[in-house]
């Protein structure tokens, strides 16, 4: 089954530990425009500008993340679907997709917009680490790293802490006050709550992607 959807949610939500559980399931890349740009950020090819506007919590340009996406999809392991995490965050880049998609004879089967309090998400932003040799998250309370894993491995990212967690999850709502009302209207929306046992998450969103009419 192909499966093309959008995930939704503010920084710290669950949406990479959500991800990976349903690309391995449904045996789709997950595509994070956040890791695409931490990816150029790490090579030396992201323009100053826009490193800056990431550590200060605020969104790059539209174009930006538009030309990253259009690359992406096109590239063979994305042909039969994918799982967007962070695009789109706007109206602009939503309209993007949609006819980057229509151009190429497809269509979004589904958004899911994941719920959590502003004020659960500043602990999970900022206790987040990634293993950066697997890109594995971890919790430094809720799901900590195994004693084999070693600490020089743990990468904390640059903008999870508090102040720009705040600023991000500021950012999040102003956005999602016209994005998740544009896929609603189209009747694309499903909104989950974010808020319970990584593994209770997880039946929440397999829920929903059962229910989703092909
Ligand atoms: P996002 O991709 O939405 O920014 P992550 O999946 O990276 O969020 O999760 C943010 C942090 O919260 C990580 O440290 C992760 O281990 C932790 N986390 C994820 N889901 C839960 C959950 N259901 N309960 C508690 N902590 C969680
Ligand atoms: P994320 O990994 O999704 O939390 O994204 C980290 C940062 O990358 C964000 O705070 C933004 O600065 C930038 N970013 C990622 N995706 C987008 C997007 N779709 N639009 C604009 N900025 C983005």
């Amino acid at each position: 089954m192909s499966l093309r959807l959008v995930f939704v949610g503010p920084p710290g939500a669950g949406k990479g530990t959500q991800a990976k559980v349903i690309c391995e399931r449904y045996k789709i890349p997950q595509i994070s425009t956040g890791d695409m740009l931490r990816a150029g950020k790490k090579a030396g090819t992201l323009p100053k500008e826009l490193i800056d506007t990431m550590a200060a919590g605020g969104l790059v340009p539209d174009q930006a993340v538009i030309d990253l996406i259009a690359k992406r999809i096109d590239e063979e392991d994305a042909k039969n679907g994918f799982l967007l995490d962070g695009f789109p965050r706007t109206v602009p880049q939503a309209e993007a997709l949609n006819k980057l998609l229509a151009d190429r004879g497809s269509k979004l089967d589904t958004v899911l917009a994941l719920n959590v309090a502003a004020s659960l998400l500043i602990e999970r932003a900022v206790l987040r680490r990634t293993d950066k040799r697997t890109g594995q998250i971890y919790h430094l309370k809720y799901n900590p790293p195994p004693p084999d894993v070693n600490p020089a491995d743990l990468e904390h990212r640059a903008d999870d802490h508090e102040e720009v967690v705040r600023n991000r999850v500021e950012t999040y709502e102003k956005m999602t006050a016209d994005l998740l009302p544009f896929y609603k209207k189209v009747g694309l929306l499903q909104e989950l709550d974010g808020v319970g046992k990584v593994e209770e998450v997880t039946g929440r969103v397999l829920g929903a992607l059962e229910s989703i009419k092909k």
